[in-house]
């Protein structure tokens, strides 16, 4: 591997800098790892520009888009402490994981700059102004690591939408991946339906929902006060992904749909003792 006068990476040393940045990324714990060339946001023209990677950080070329799973069965728990410390667990792993890549690039005389997690302060703020600075979801699709289904997650192959991103930008030019084109949402609207707020509407003729942001940030604020943010019903119970396959459920779709009803009529039946078990205890 060499540098030109520049400083800038030479054609001929792409691919060994795309390699090594999954072997540092997989190394810390990443699950996915996606490279995404900035003129994708230019071509698909979906994201409004000053939204965009070089509009925030003029010499971005590539972003580099890394996943963390959230496991299934505490997913499931929902709303619960556990749920709550999963969550903050992999933000803060995706935070130190963007955070060591950004050094490592320098190391290797490459510029970077990294966009945290979570892009905002509070959720007084979000309702306030309800978008952060980018978009980790987008830049997941472009990057190639999934497509966005009815509910506004990323799908991916491997875990459905149970995945958190964080996104690093670099000035390396470096080979993208191709994008998903075959949309991984199959329209079930388990999402929608199990939805607590009704925040999701599906739309006859278009695969994404309408989404009532300030009723699923009203959901959040409910549950910020048991100490048990965040909801992620949505996440929960998307059929999509491999990781499903580990846990084989049968079932699980009607248990999923018929949860609320269940437990409205009964909170202690058996069939949700599980879960309803672990949501007792550590927060309101
Ligand atoms: S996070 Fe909860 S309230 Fe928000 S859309 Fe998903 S299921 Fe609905
Ligand atoms: S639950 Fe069904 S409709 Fe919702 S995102 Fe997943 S596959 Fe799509």
């Amino acid at each position: 591997m060499h540098a030109d006068k520049s400083g800038d990476m030479l054609i001929s040393d792409r691919g060994e800098l795309k390699q090594r940045i999954k072997d540092f990324c997989f190394a810390q714990g990443a699950d996915l790892v996606g490279f995404a060339s900035v003129d994708r946001w230019e071509k698909m023209n979906e994201v409004p520009p000053d939204f965009r990677p070089t509009s925030i950080w003029a010499p971005a070329r590539t972003v580099v888009v890394i996943g963390i799973a959230m496991p299934l069965p505490i997913v499931e728990t929902t709303p619960s402490i556990l749920h709550k410390e999963l969550y903050d667990t992999c933000n803060r792993e995706l935070d130190s994981l963007a955070f060591n890549l950004v050094r490592y690039l320098n190391r290797q005389q490459q510029a970077g700059y990294f966009f945290t997690r979570d892009g905002y302060a509070s959720l007084k703020v979000l309702k306030e102004k309800p978008y952060a600075a980018f978009s980790h979801v987008m830049a997941g699709k472009y990057a190639g690591l999934g497509t966005m289904g009815l509910s506004h997650n990323l799908l991916t192959p491997q875990f459905g939408p149970r995945v958190r991103l964080v996104s690093v930008f670099t000035s390396a030019d470096i080979e993208p991946d191709p994008m998903i084109e075959k949309e991984l949402c199959i329209k079930c609207e388990a999402c929608a339906r199990c939805c607590p707020k009704d925040a999701l509407k599906p739309k006859e003729e278009e695969l994404i929902a309408d989404y009532d942001k300030m009723a699923c940030i009203e959901m959040a604020e409910e549950l910020t006060r048991r100490r048990c943010y965040p909801c992620g019903i949505c996440i929960k119970v998307c059929p999509i992904g491999q990781d499903r396959l580990l846990y084989k459920q049968k079932g699980i779709l009607k248990k999923y749909l018929q949860e609320s009803e269940a437990l409205s009529a009964d909170p202690e039946d058996p069939e949700y003792k599980t879960w309803t078990h672990i949501r007792k205890y550590g927060s309101w």
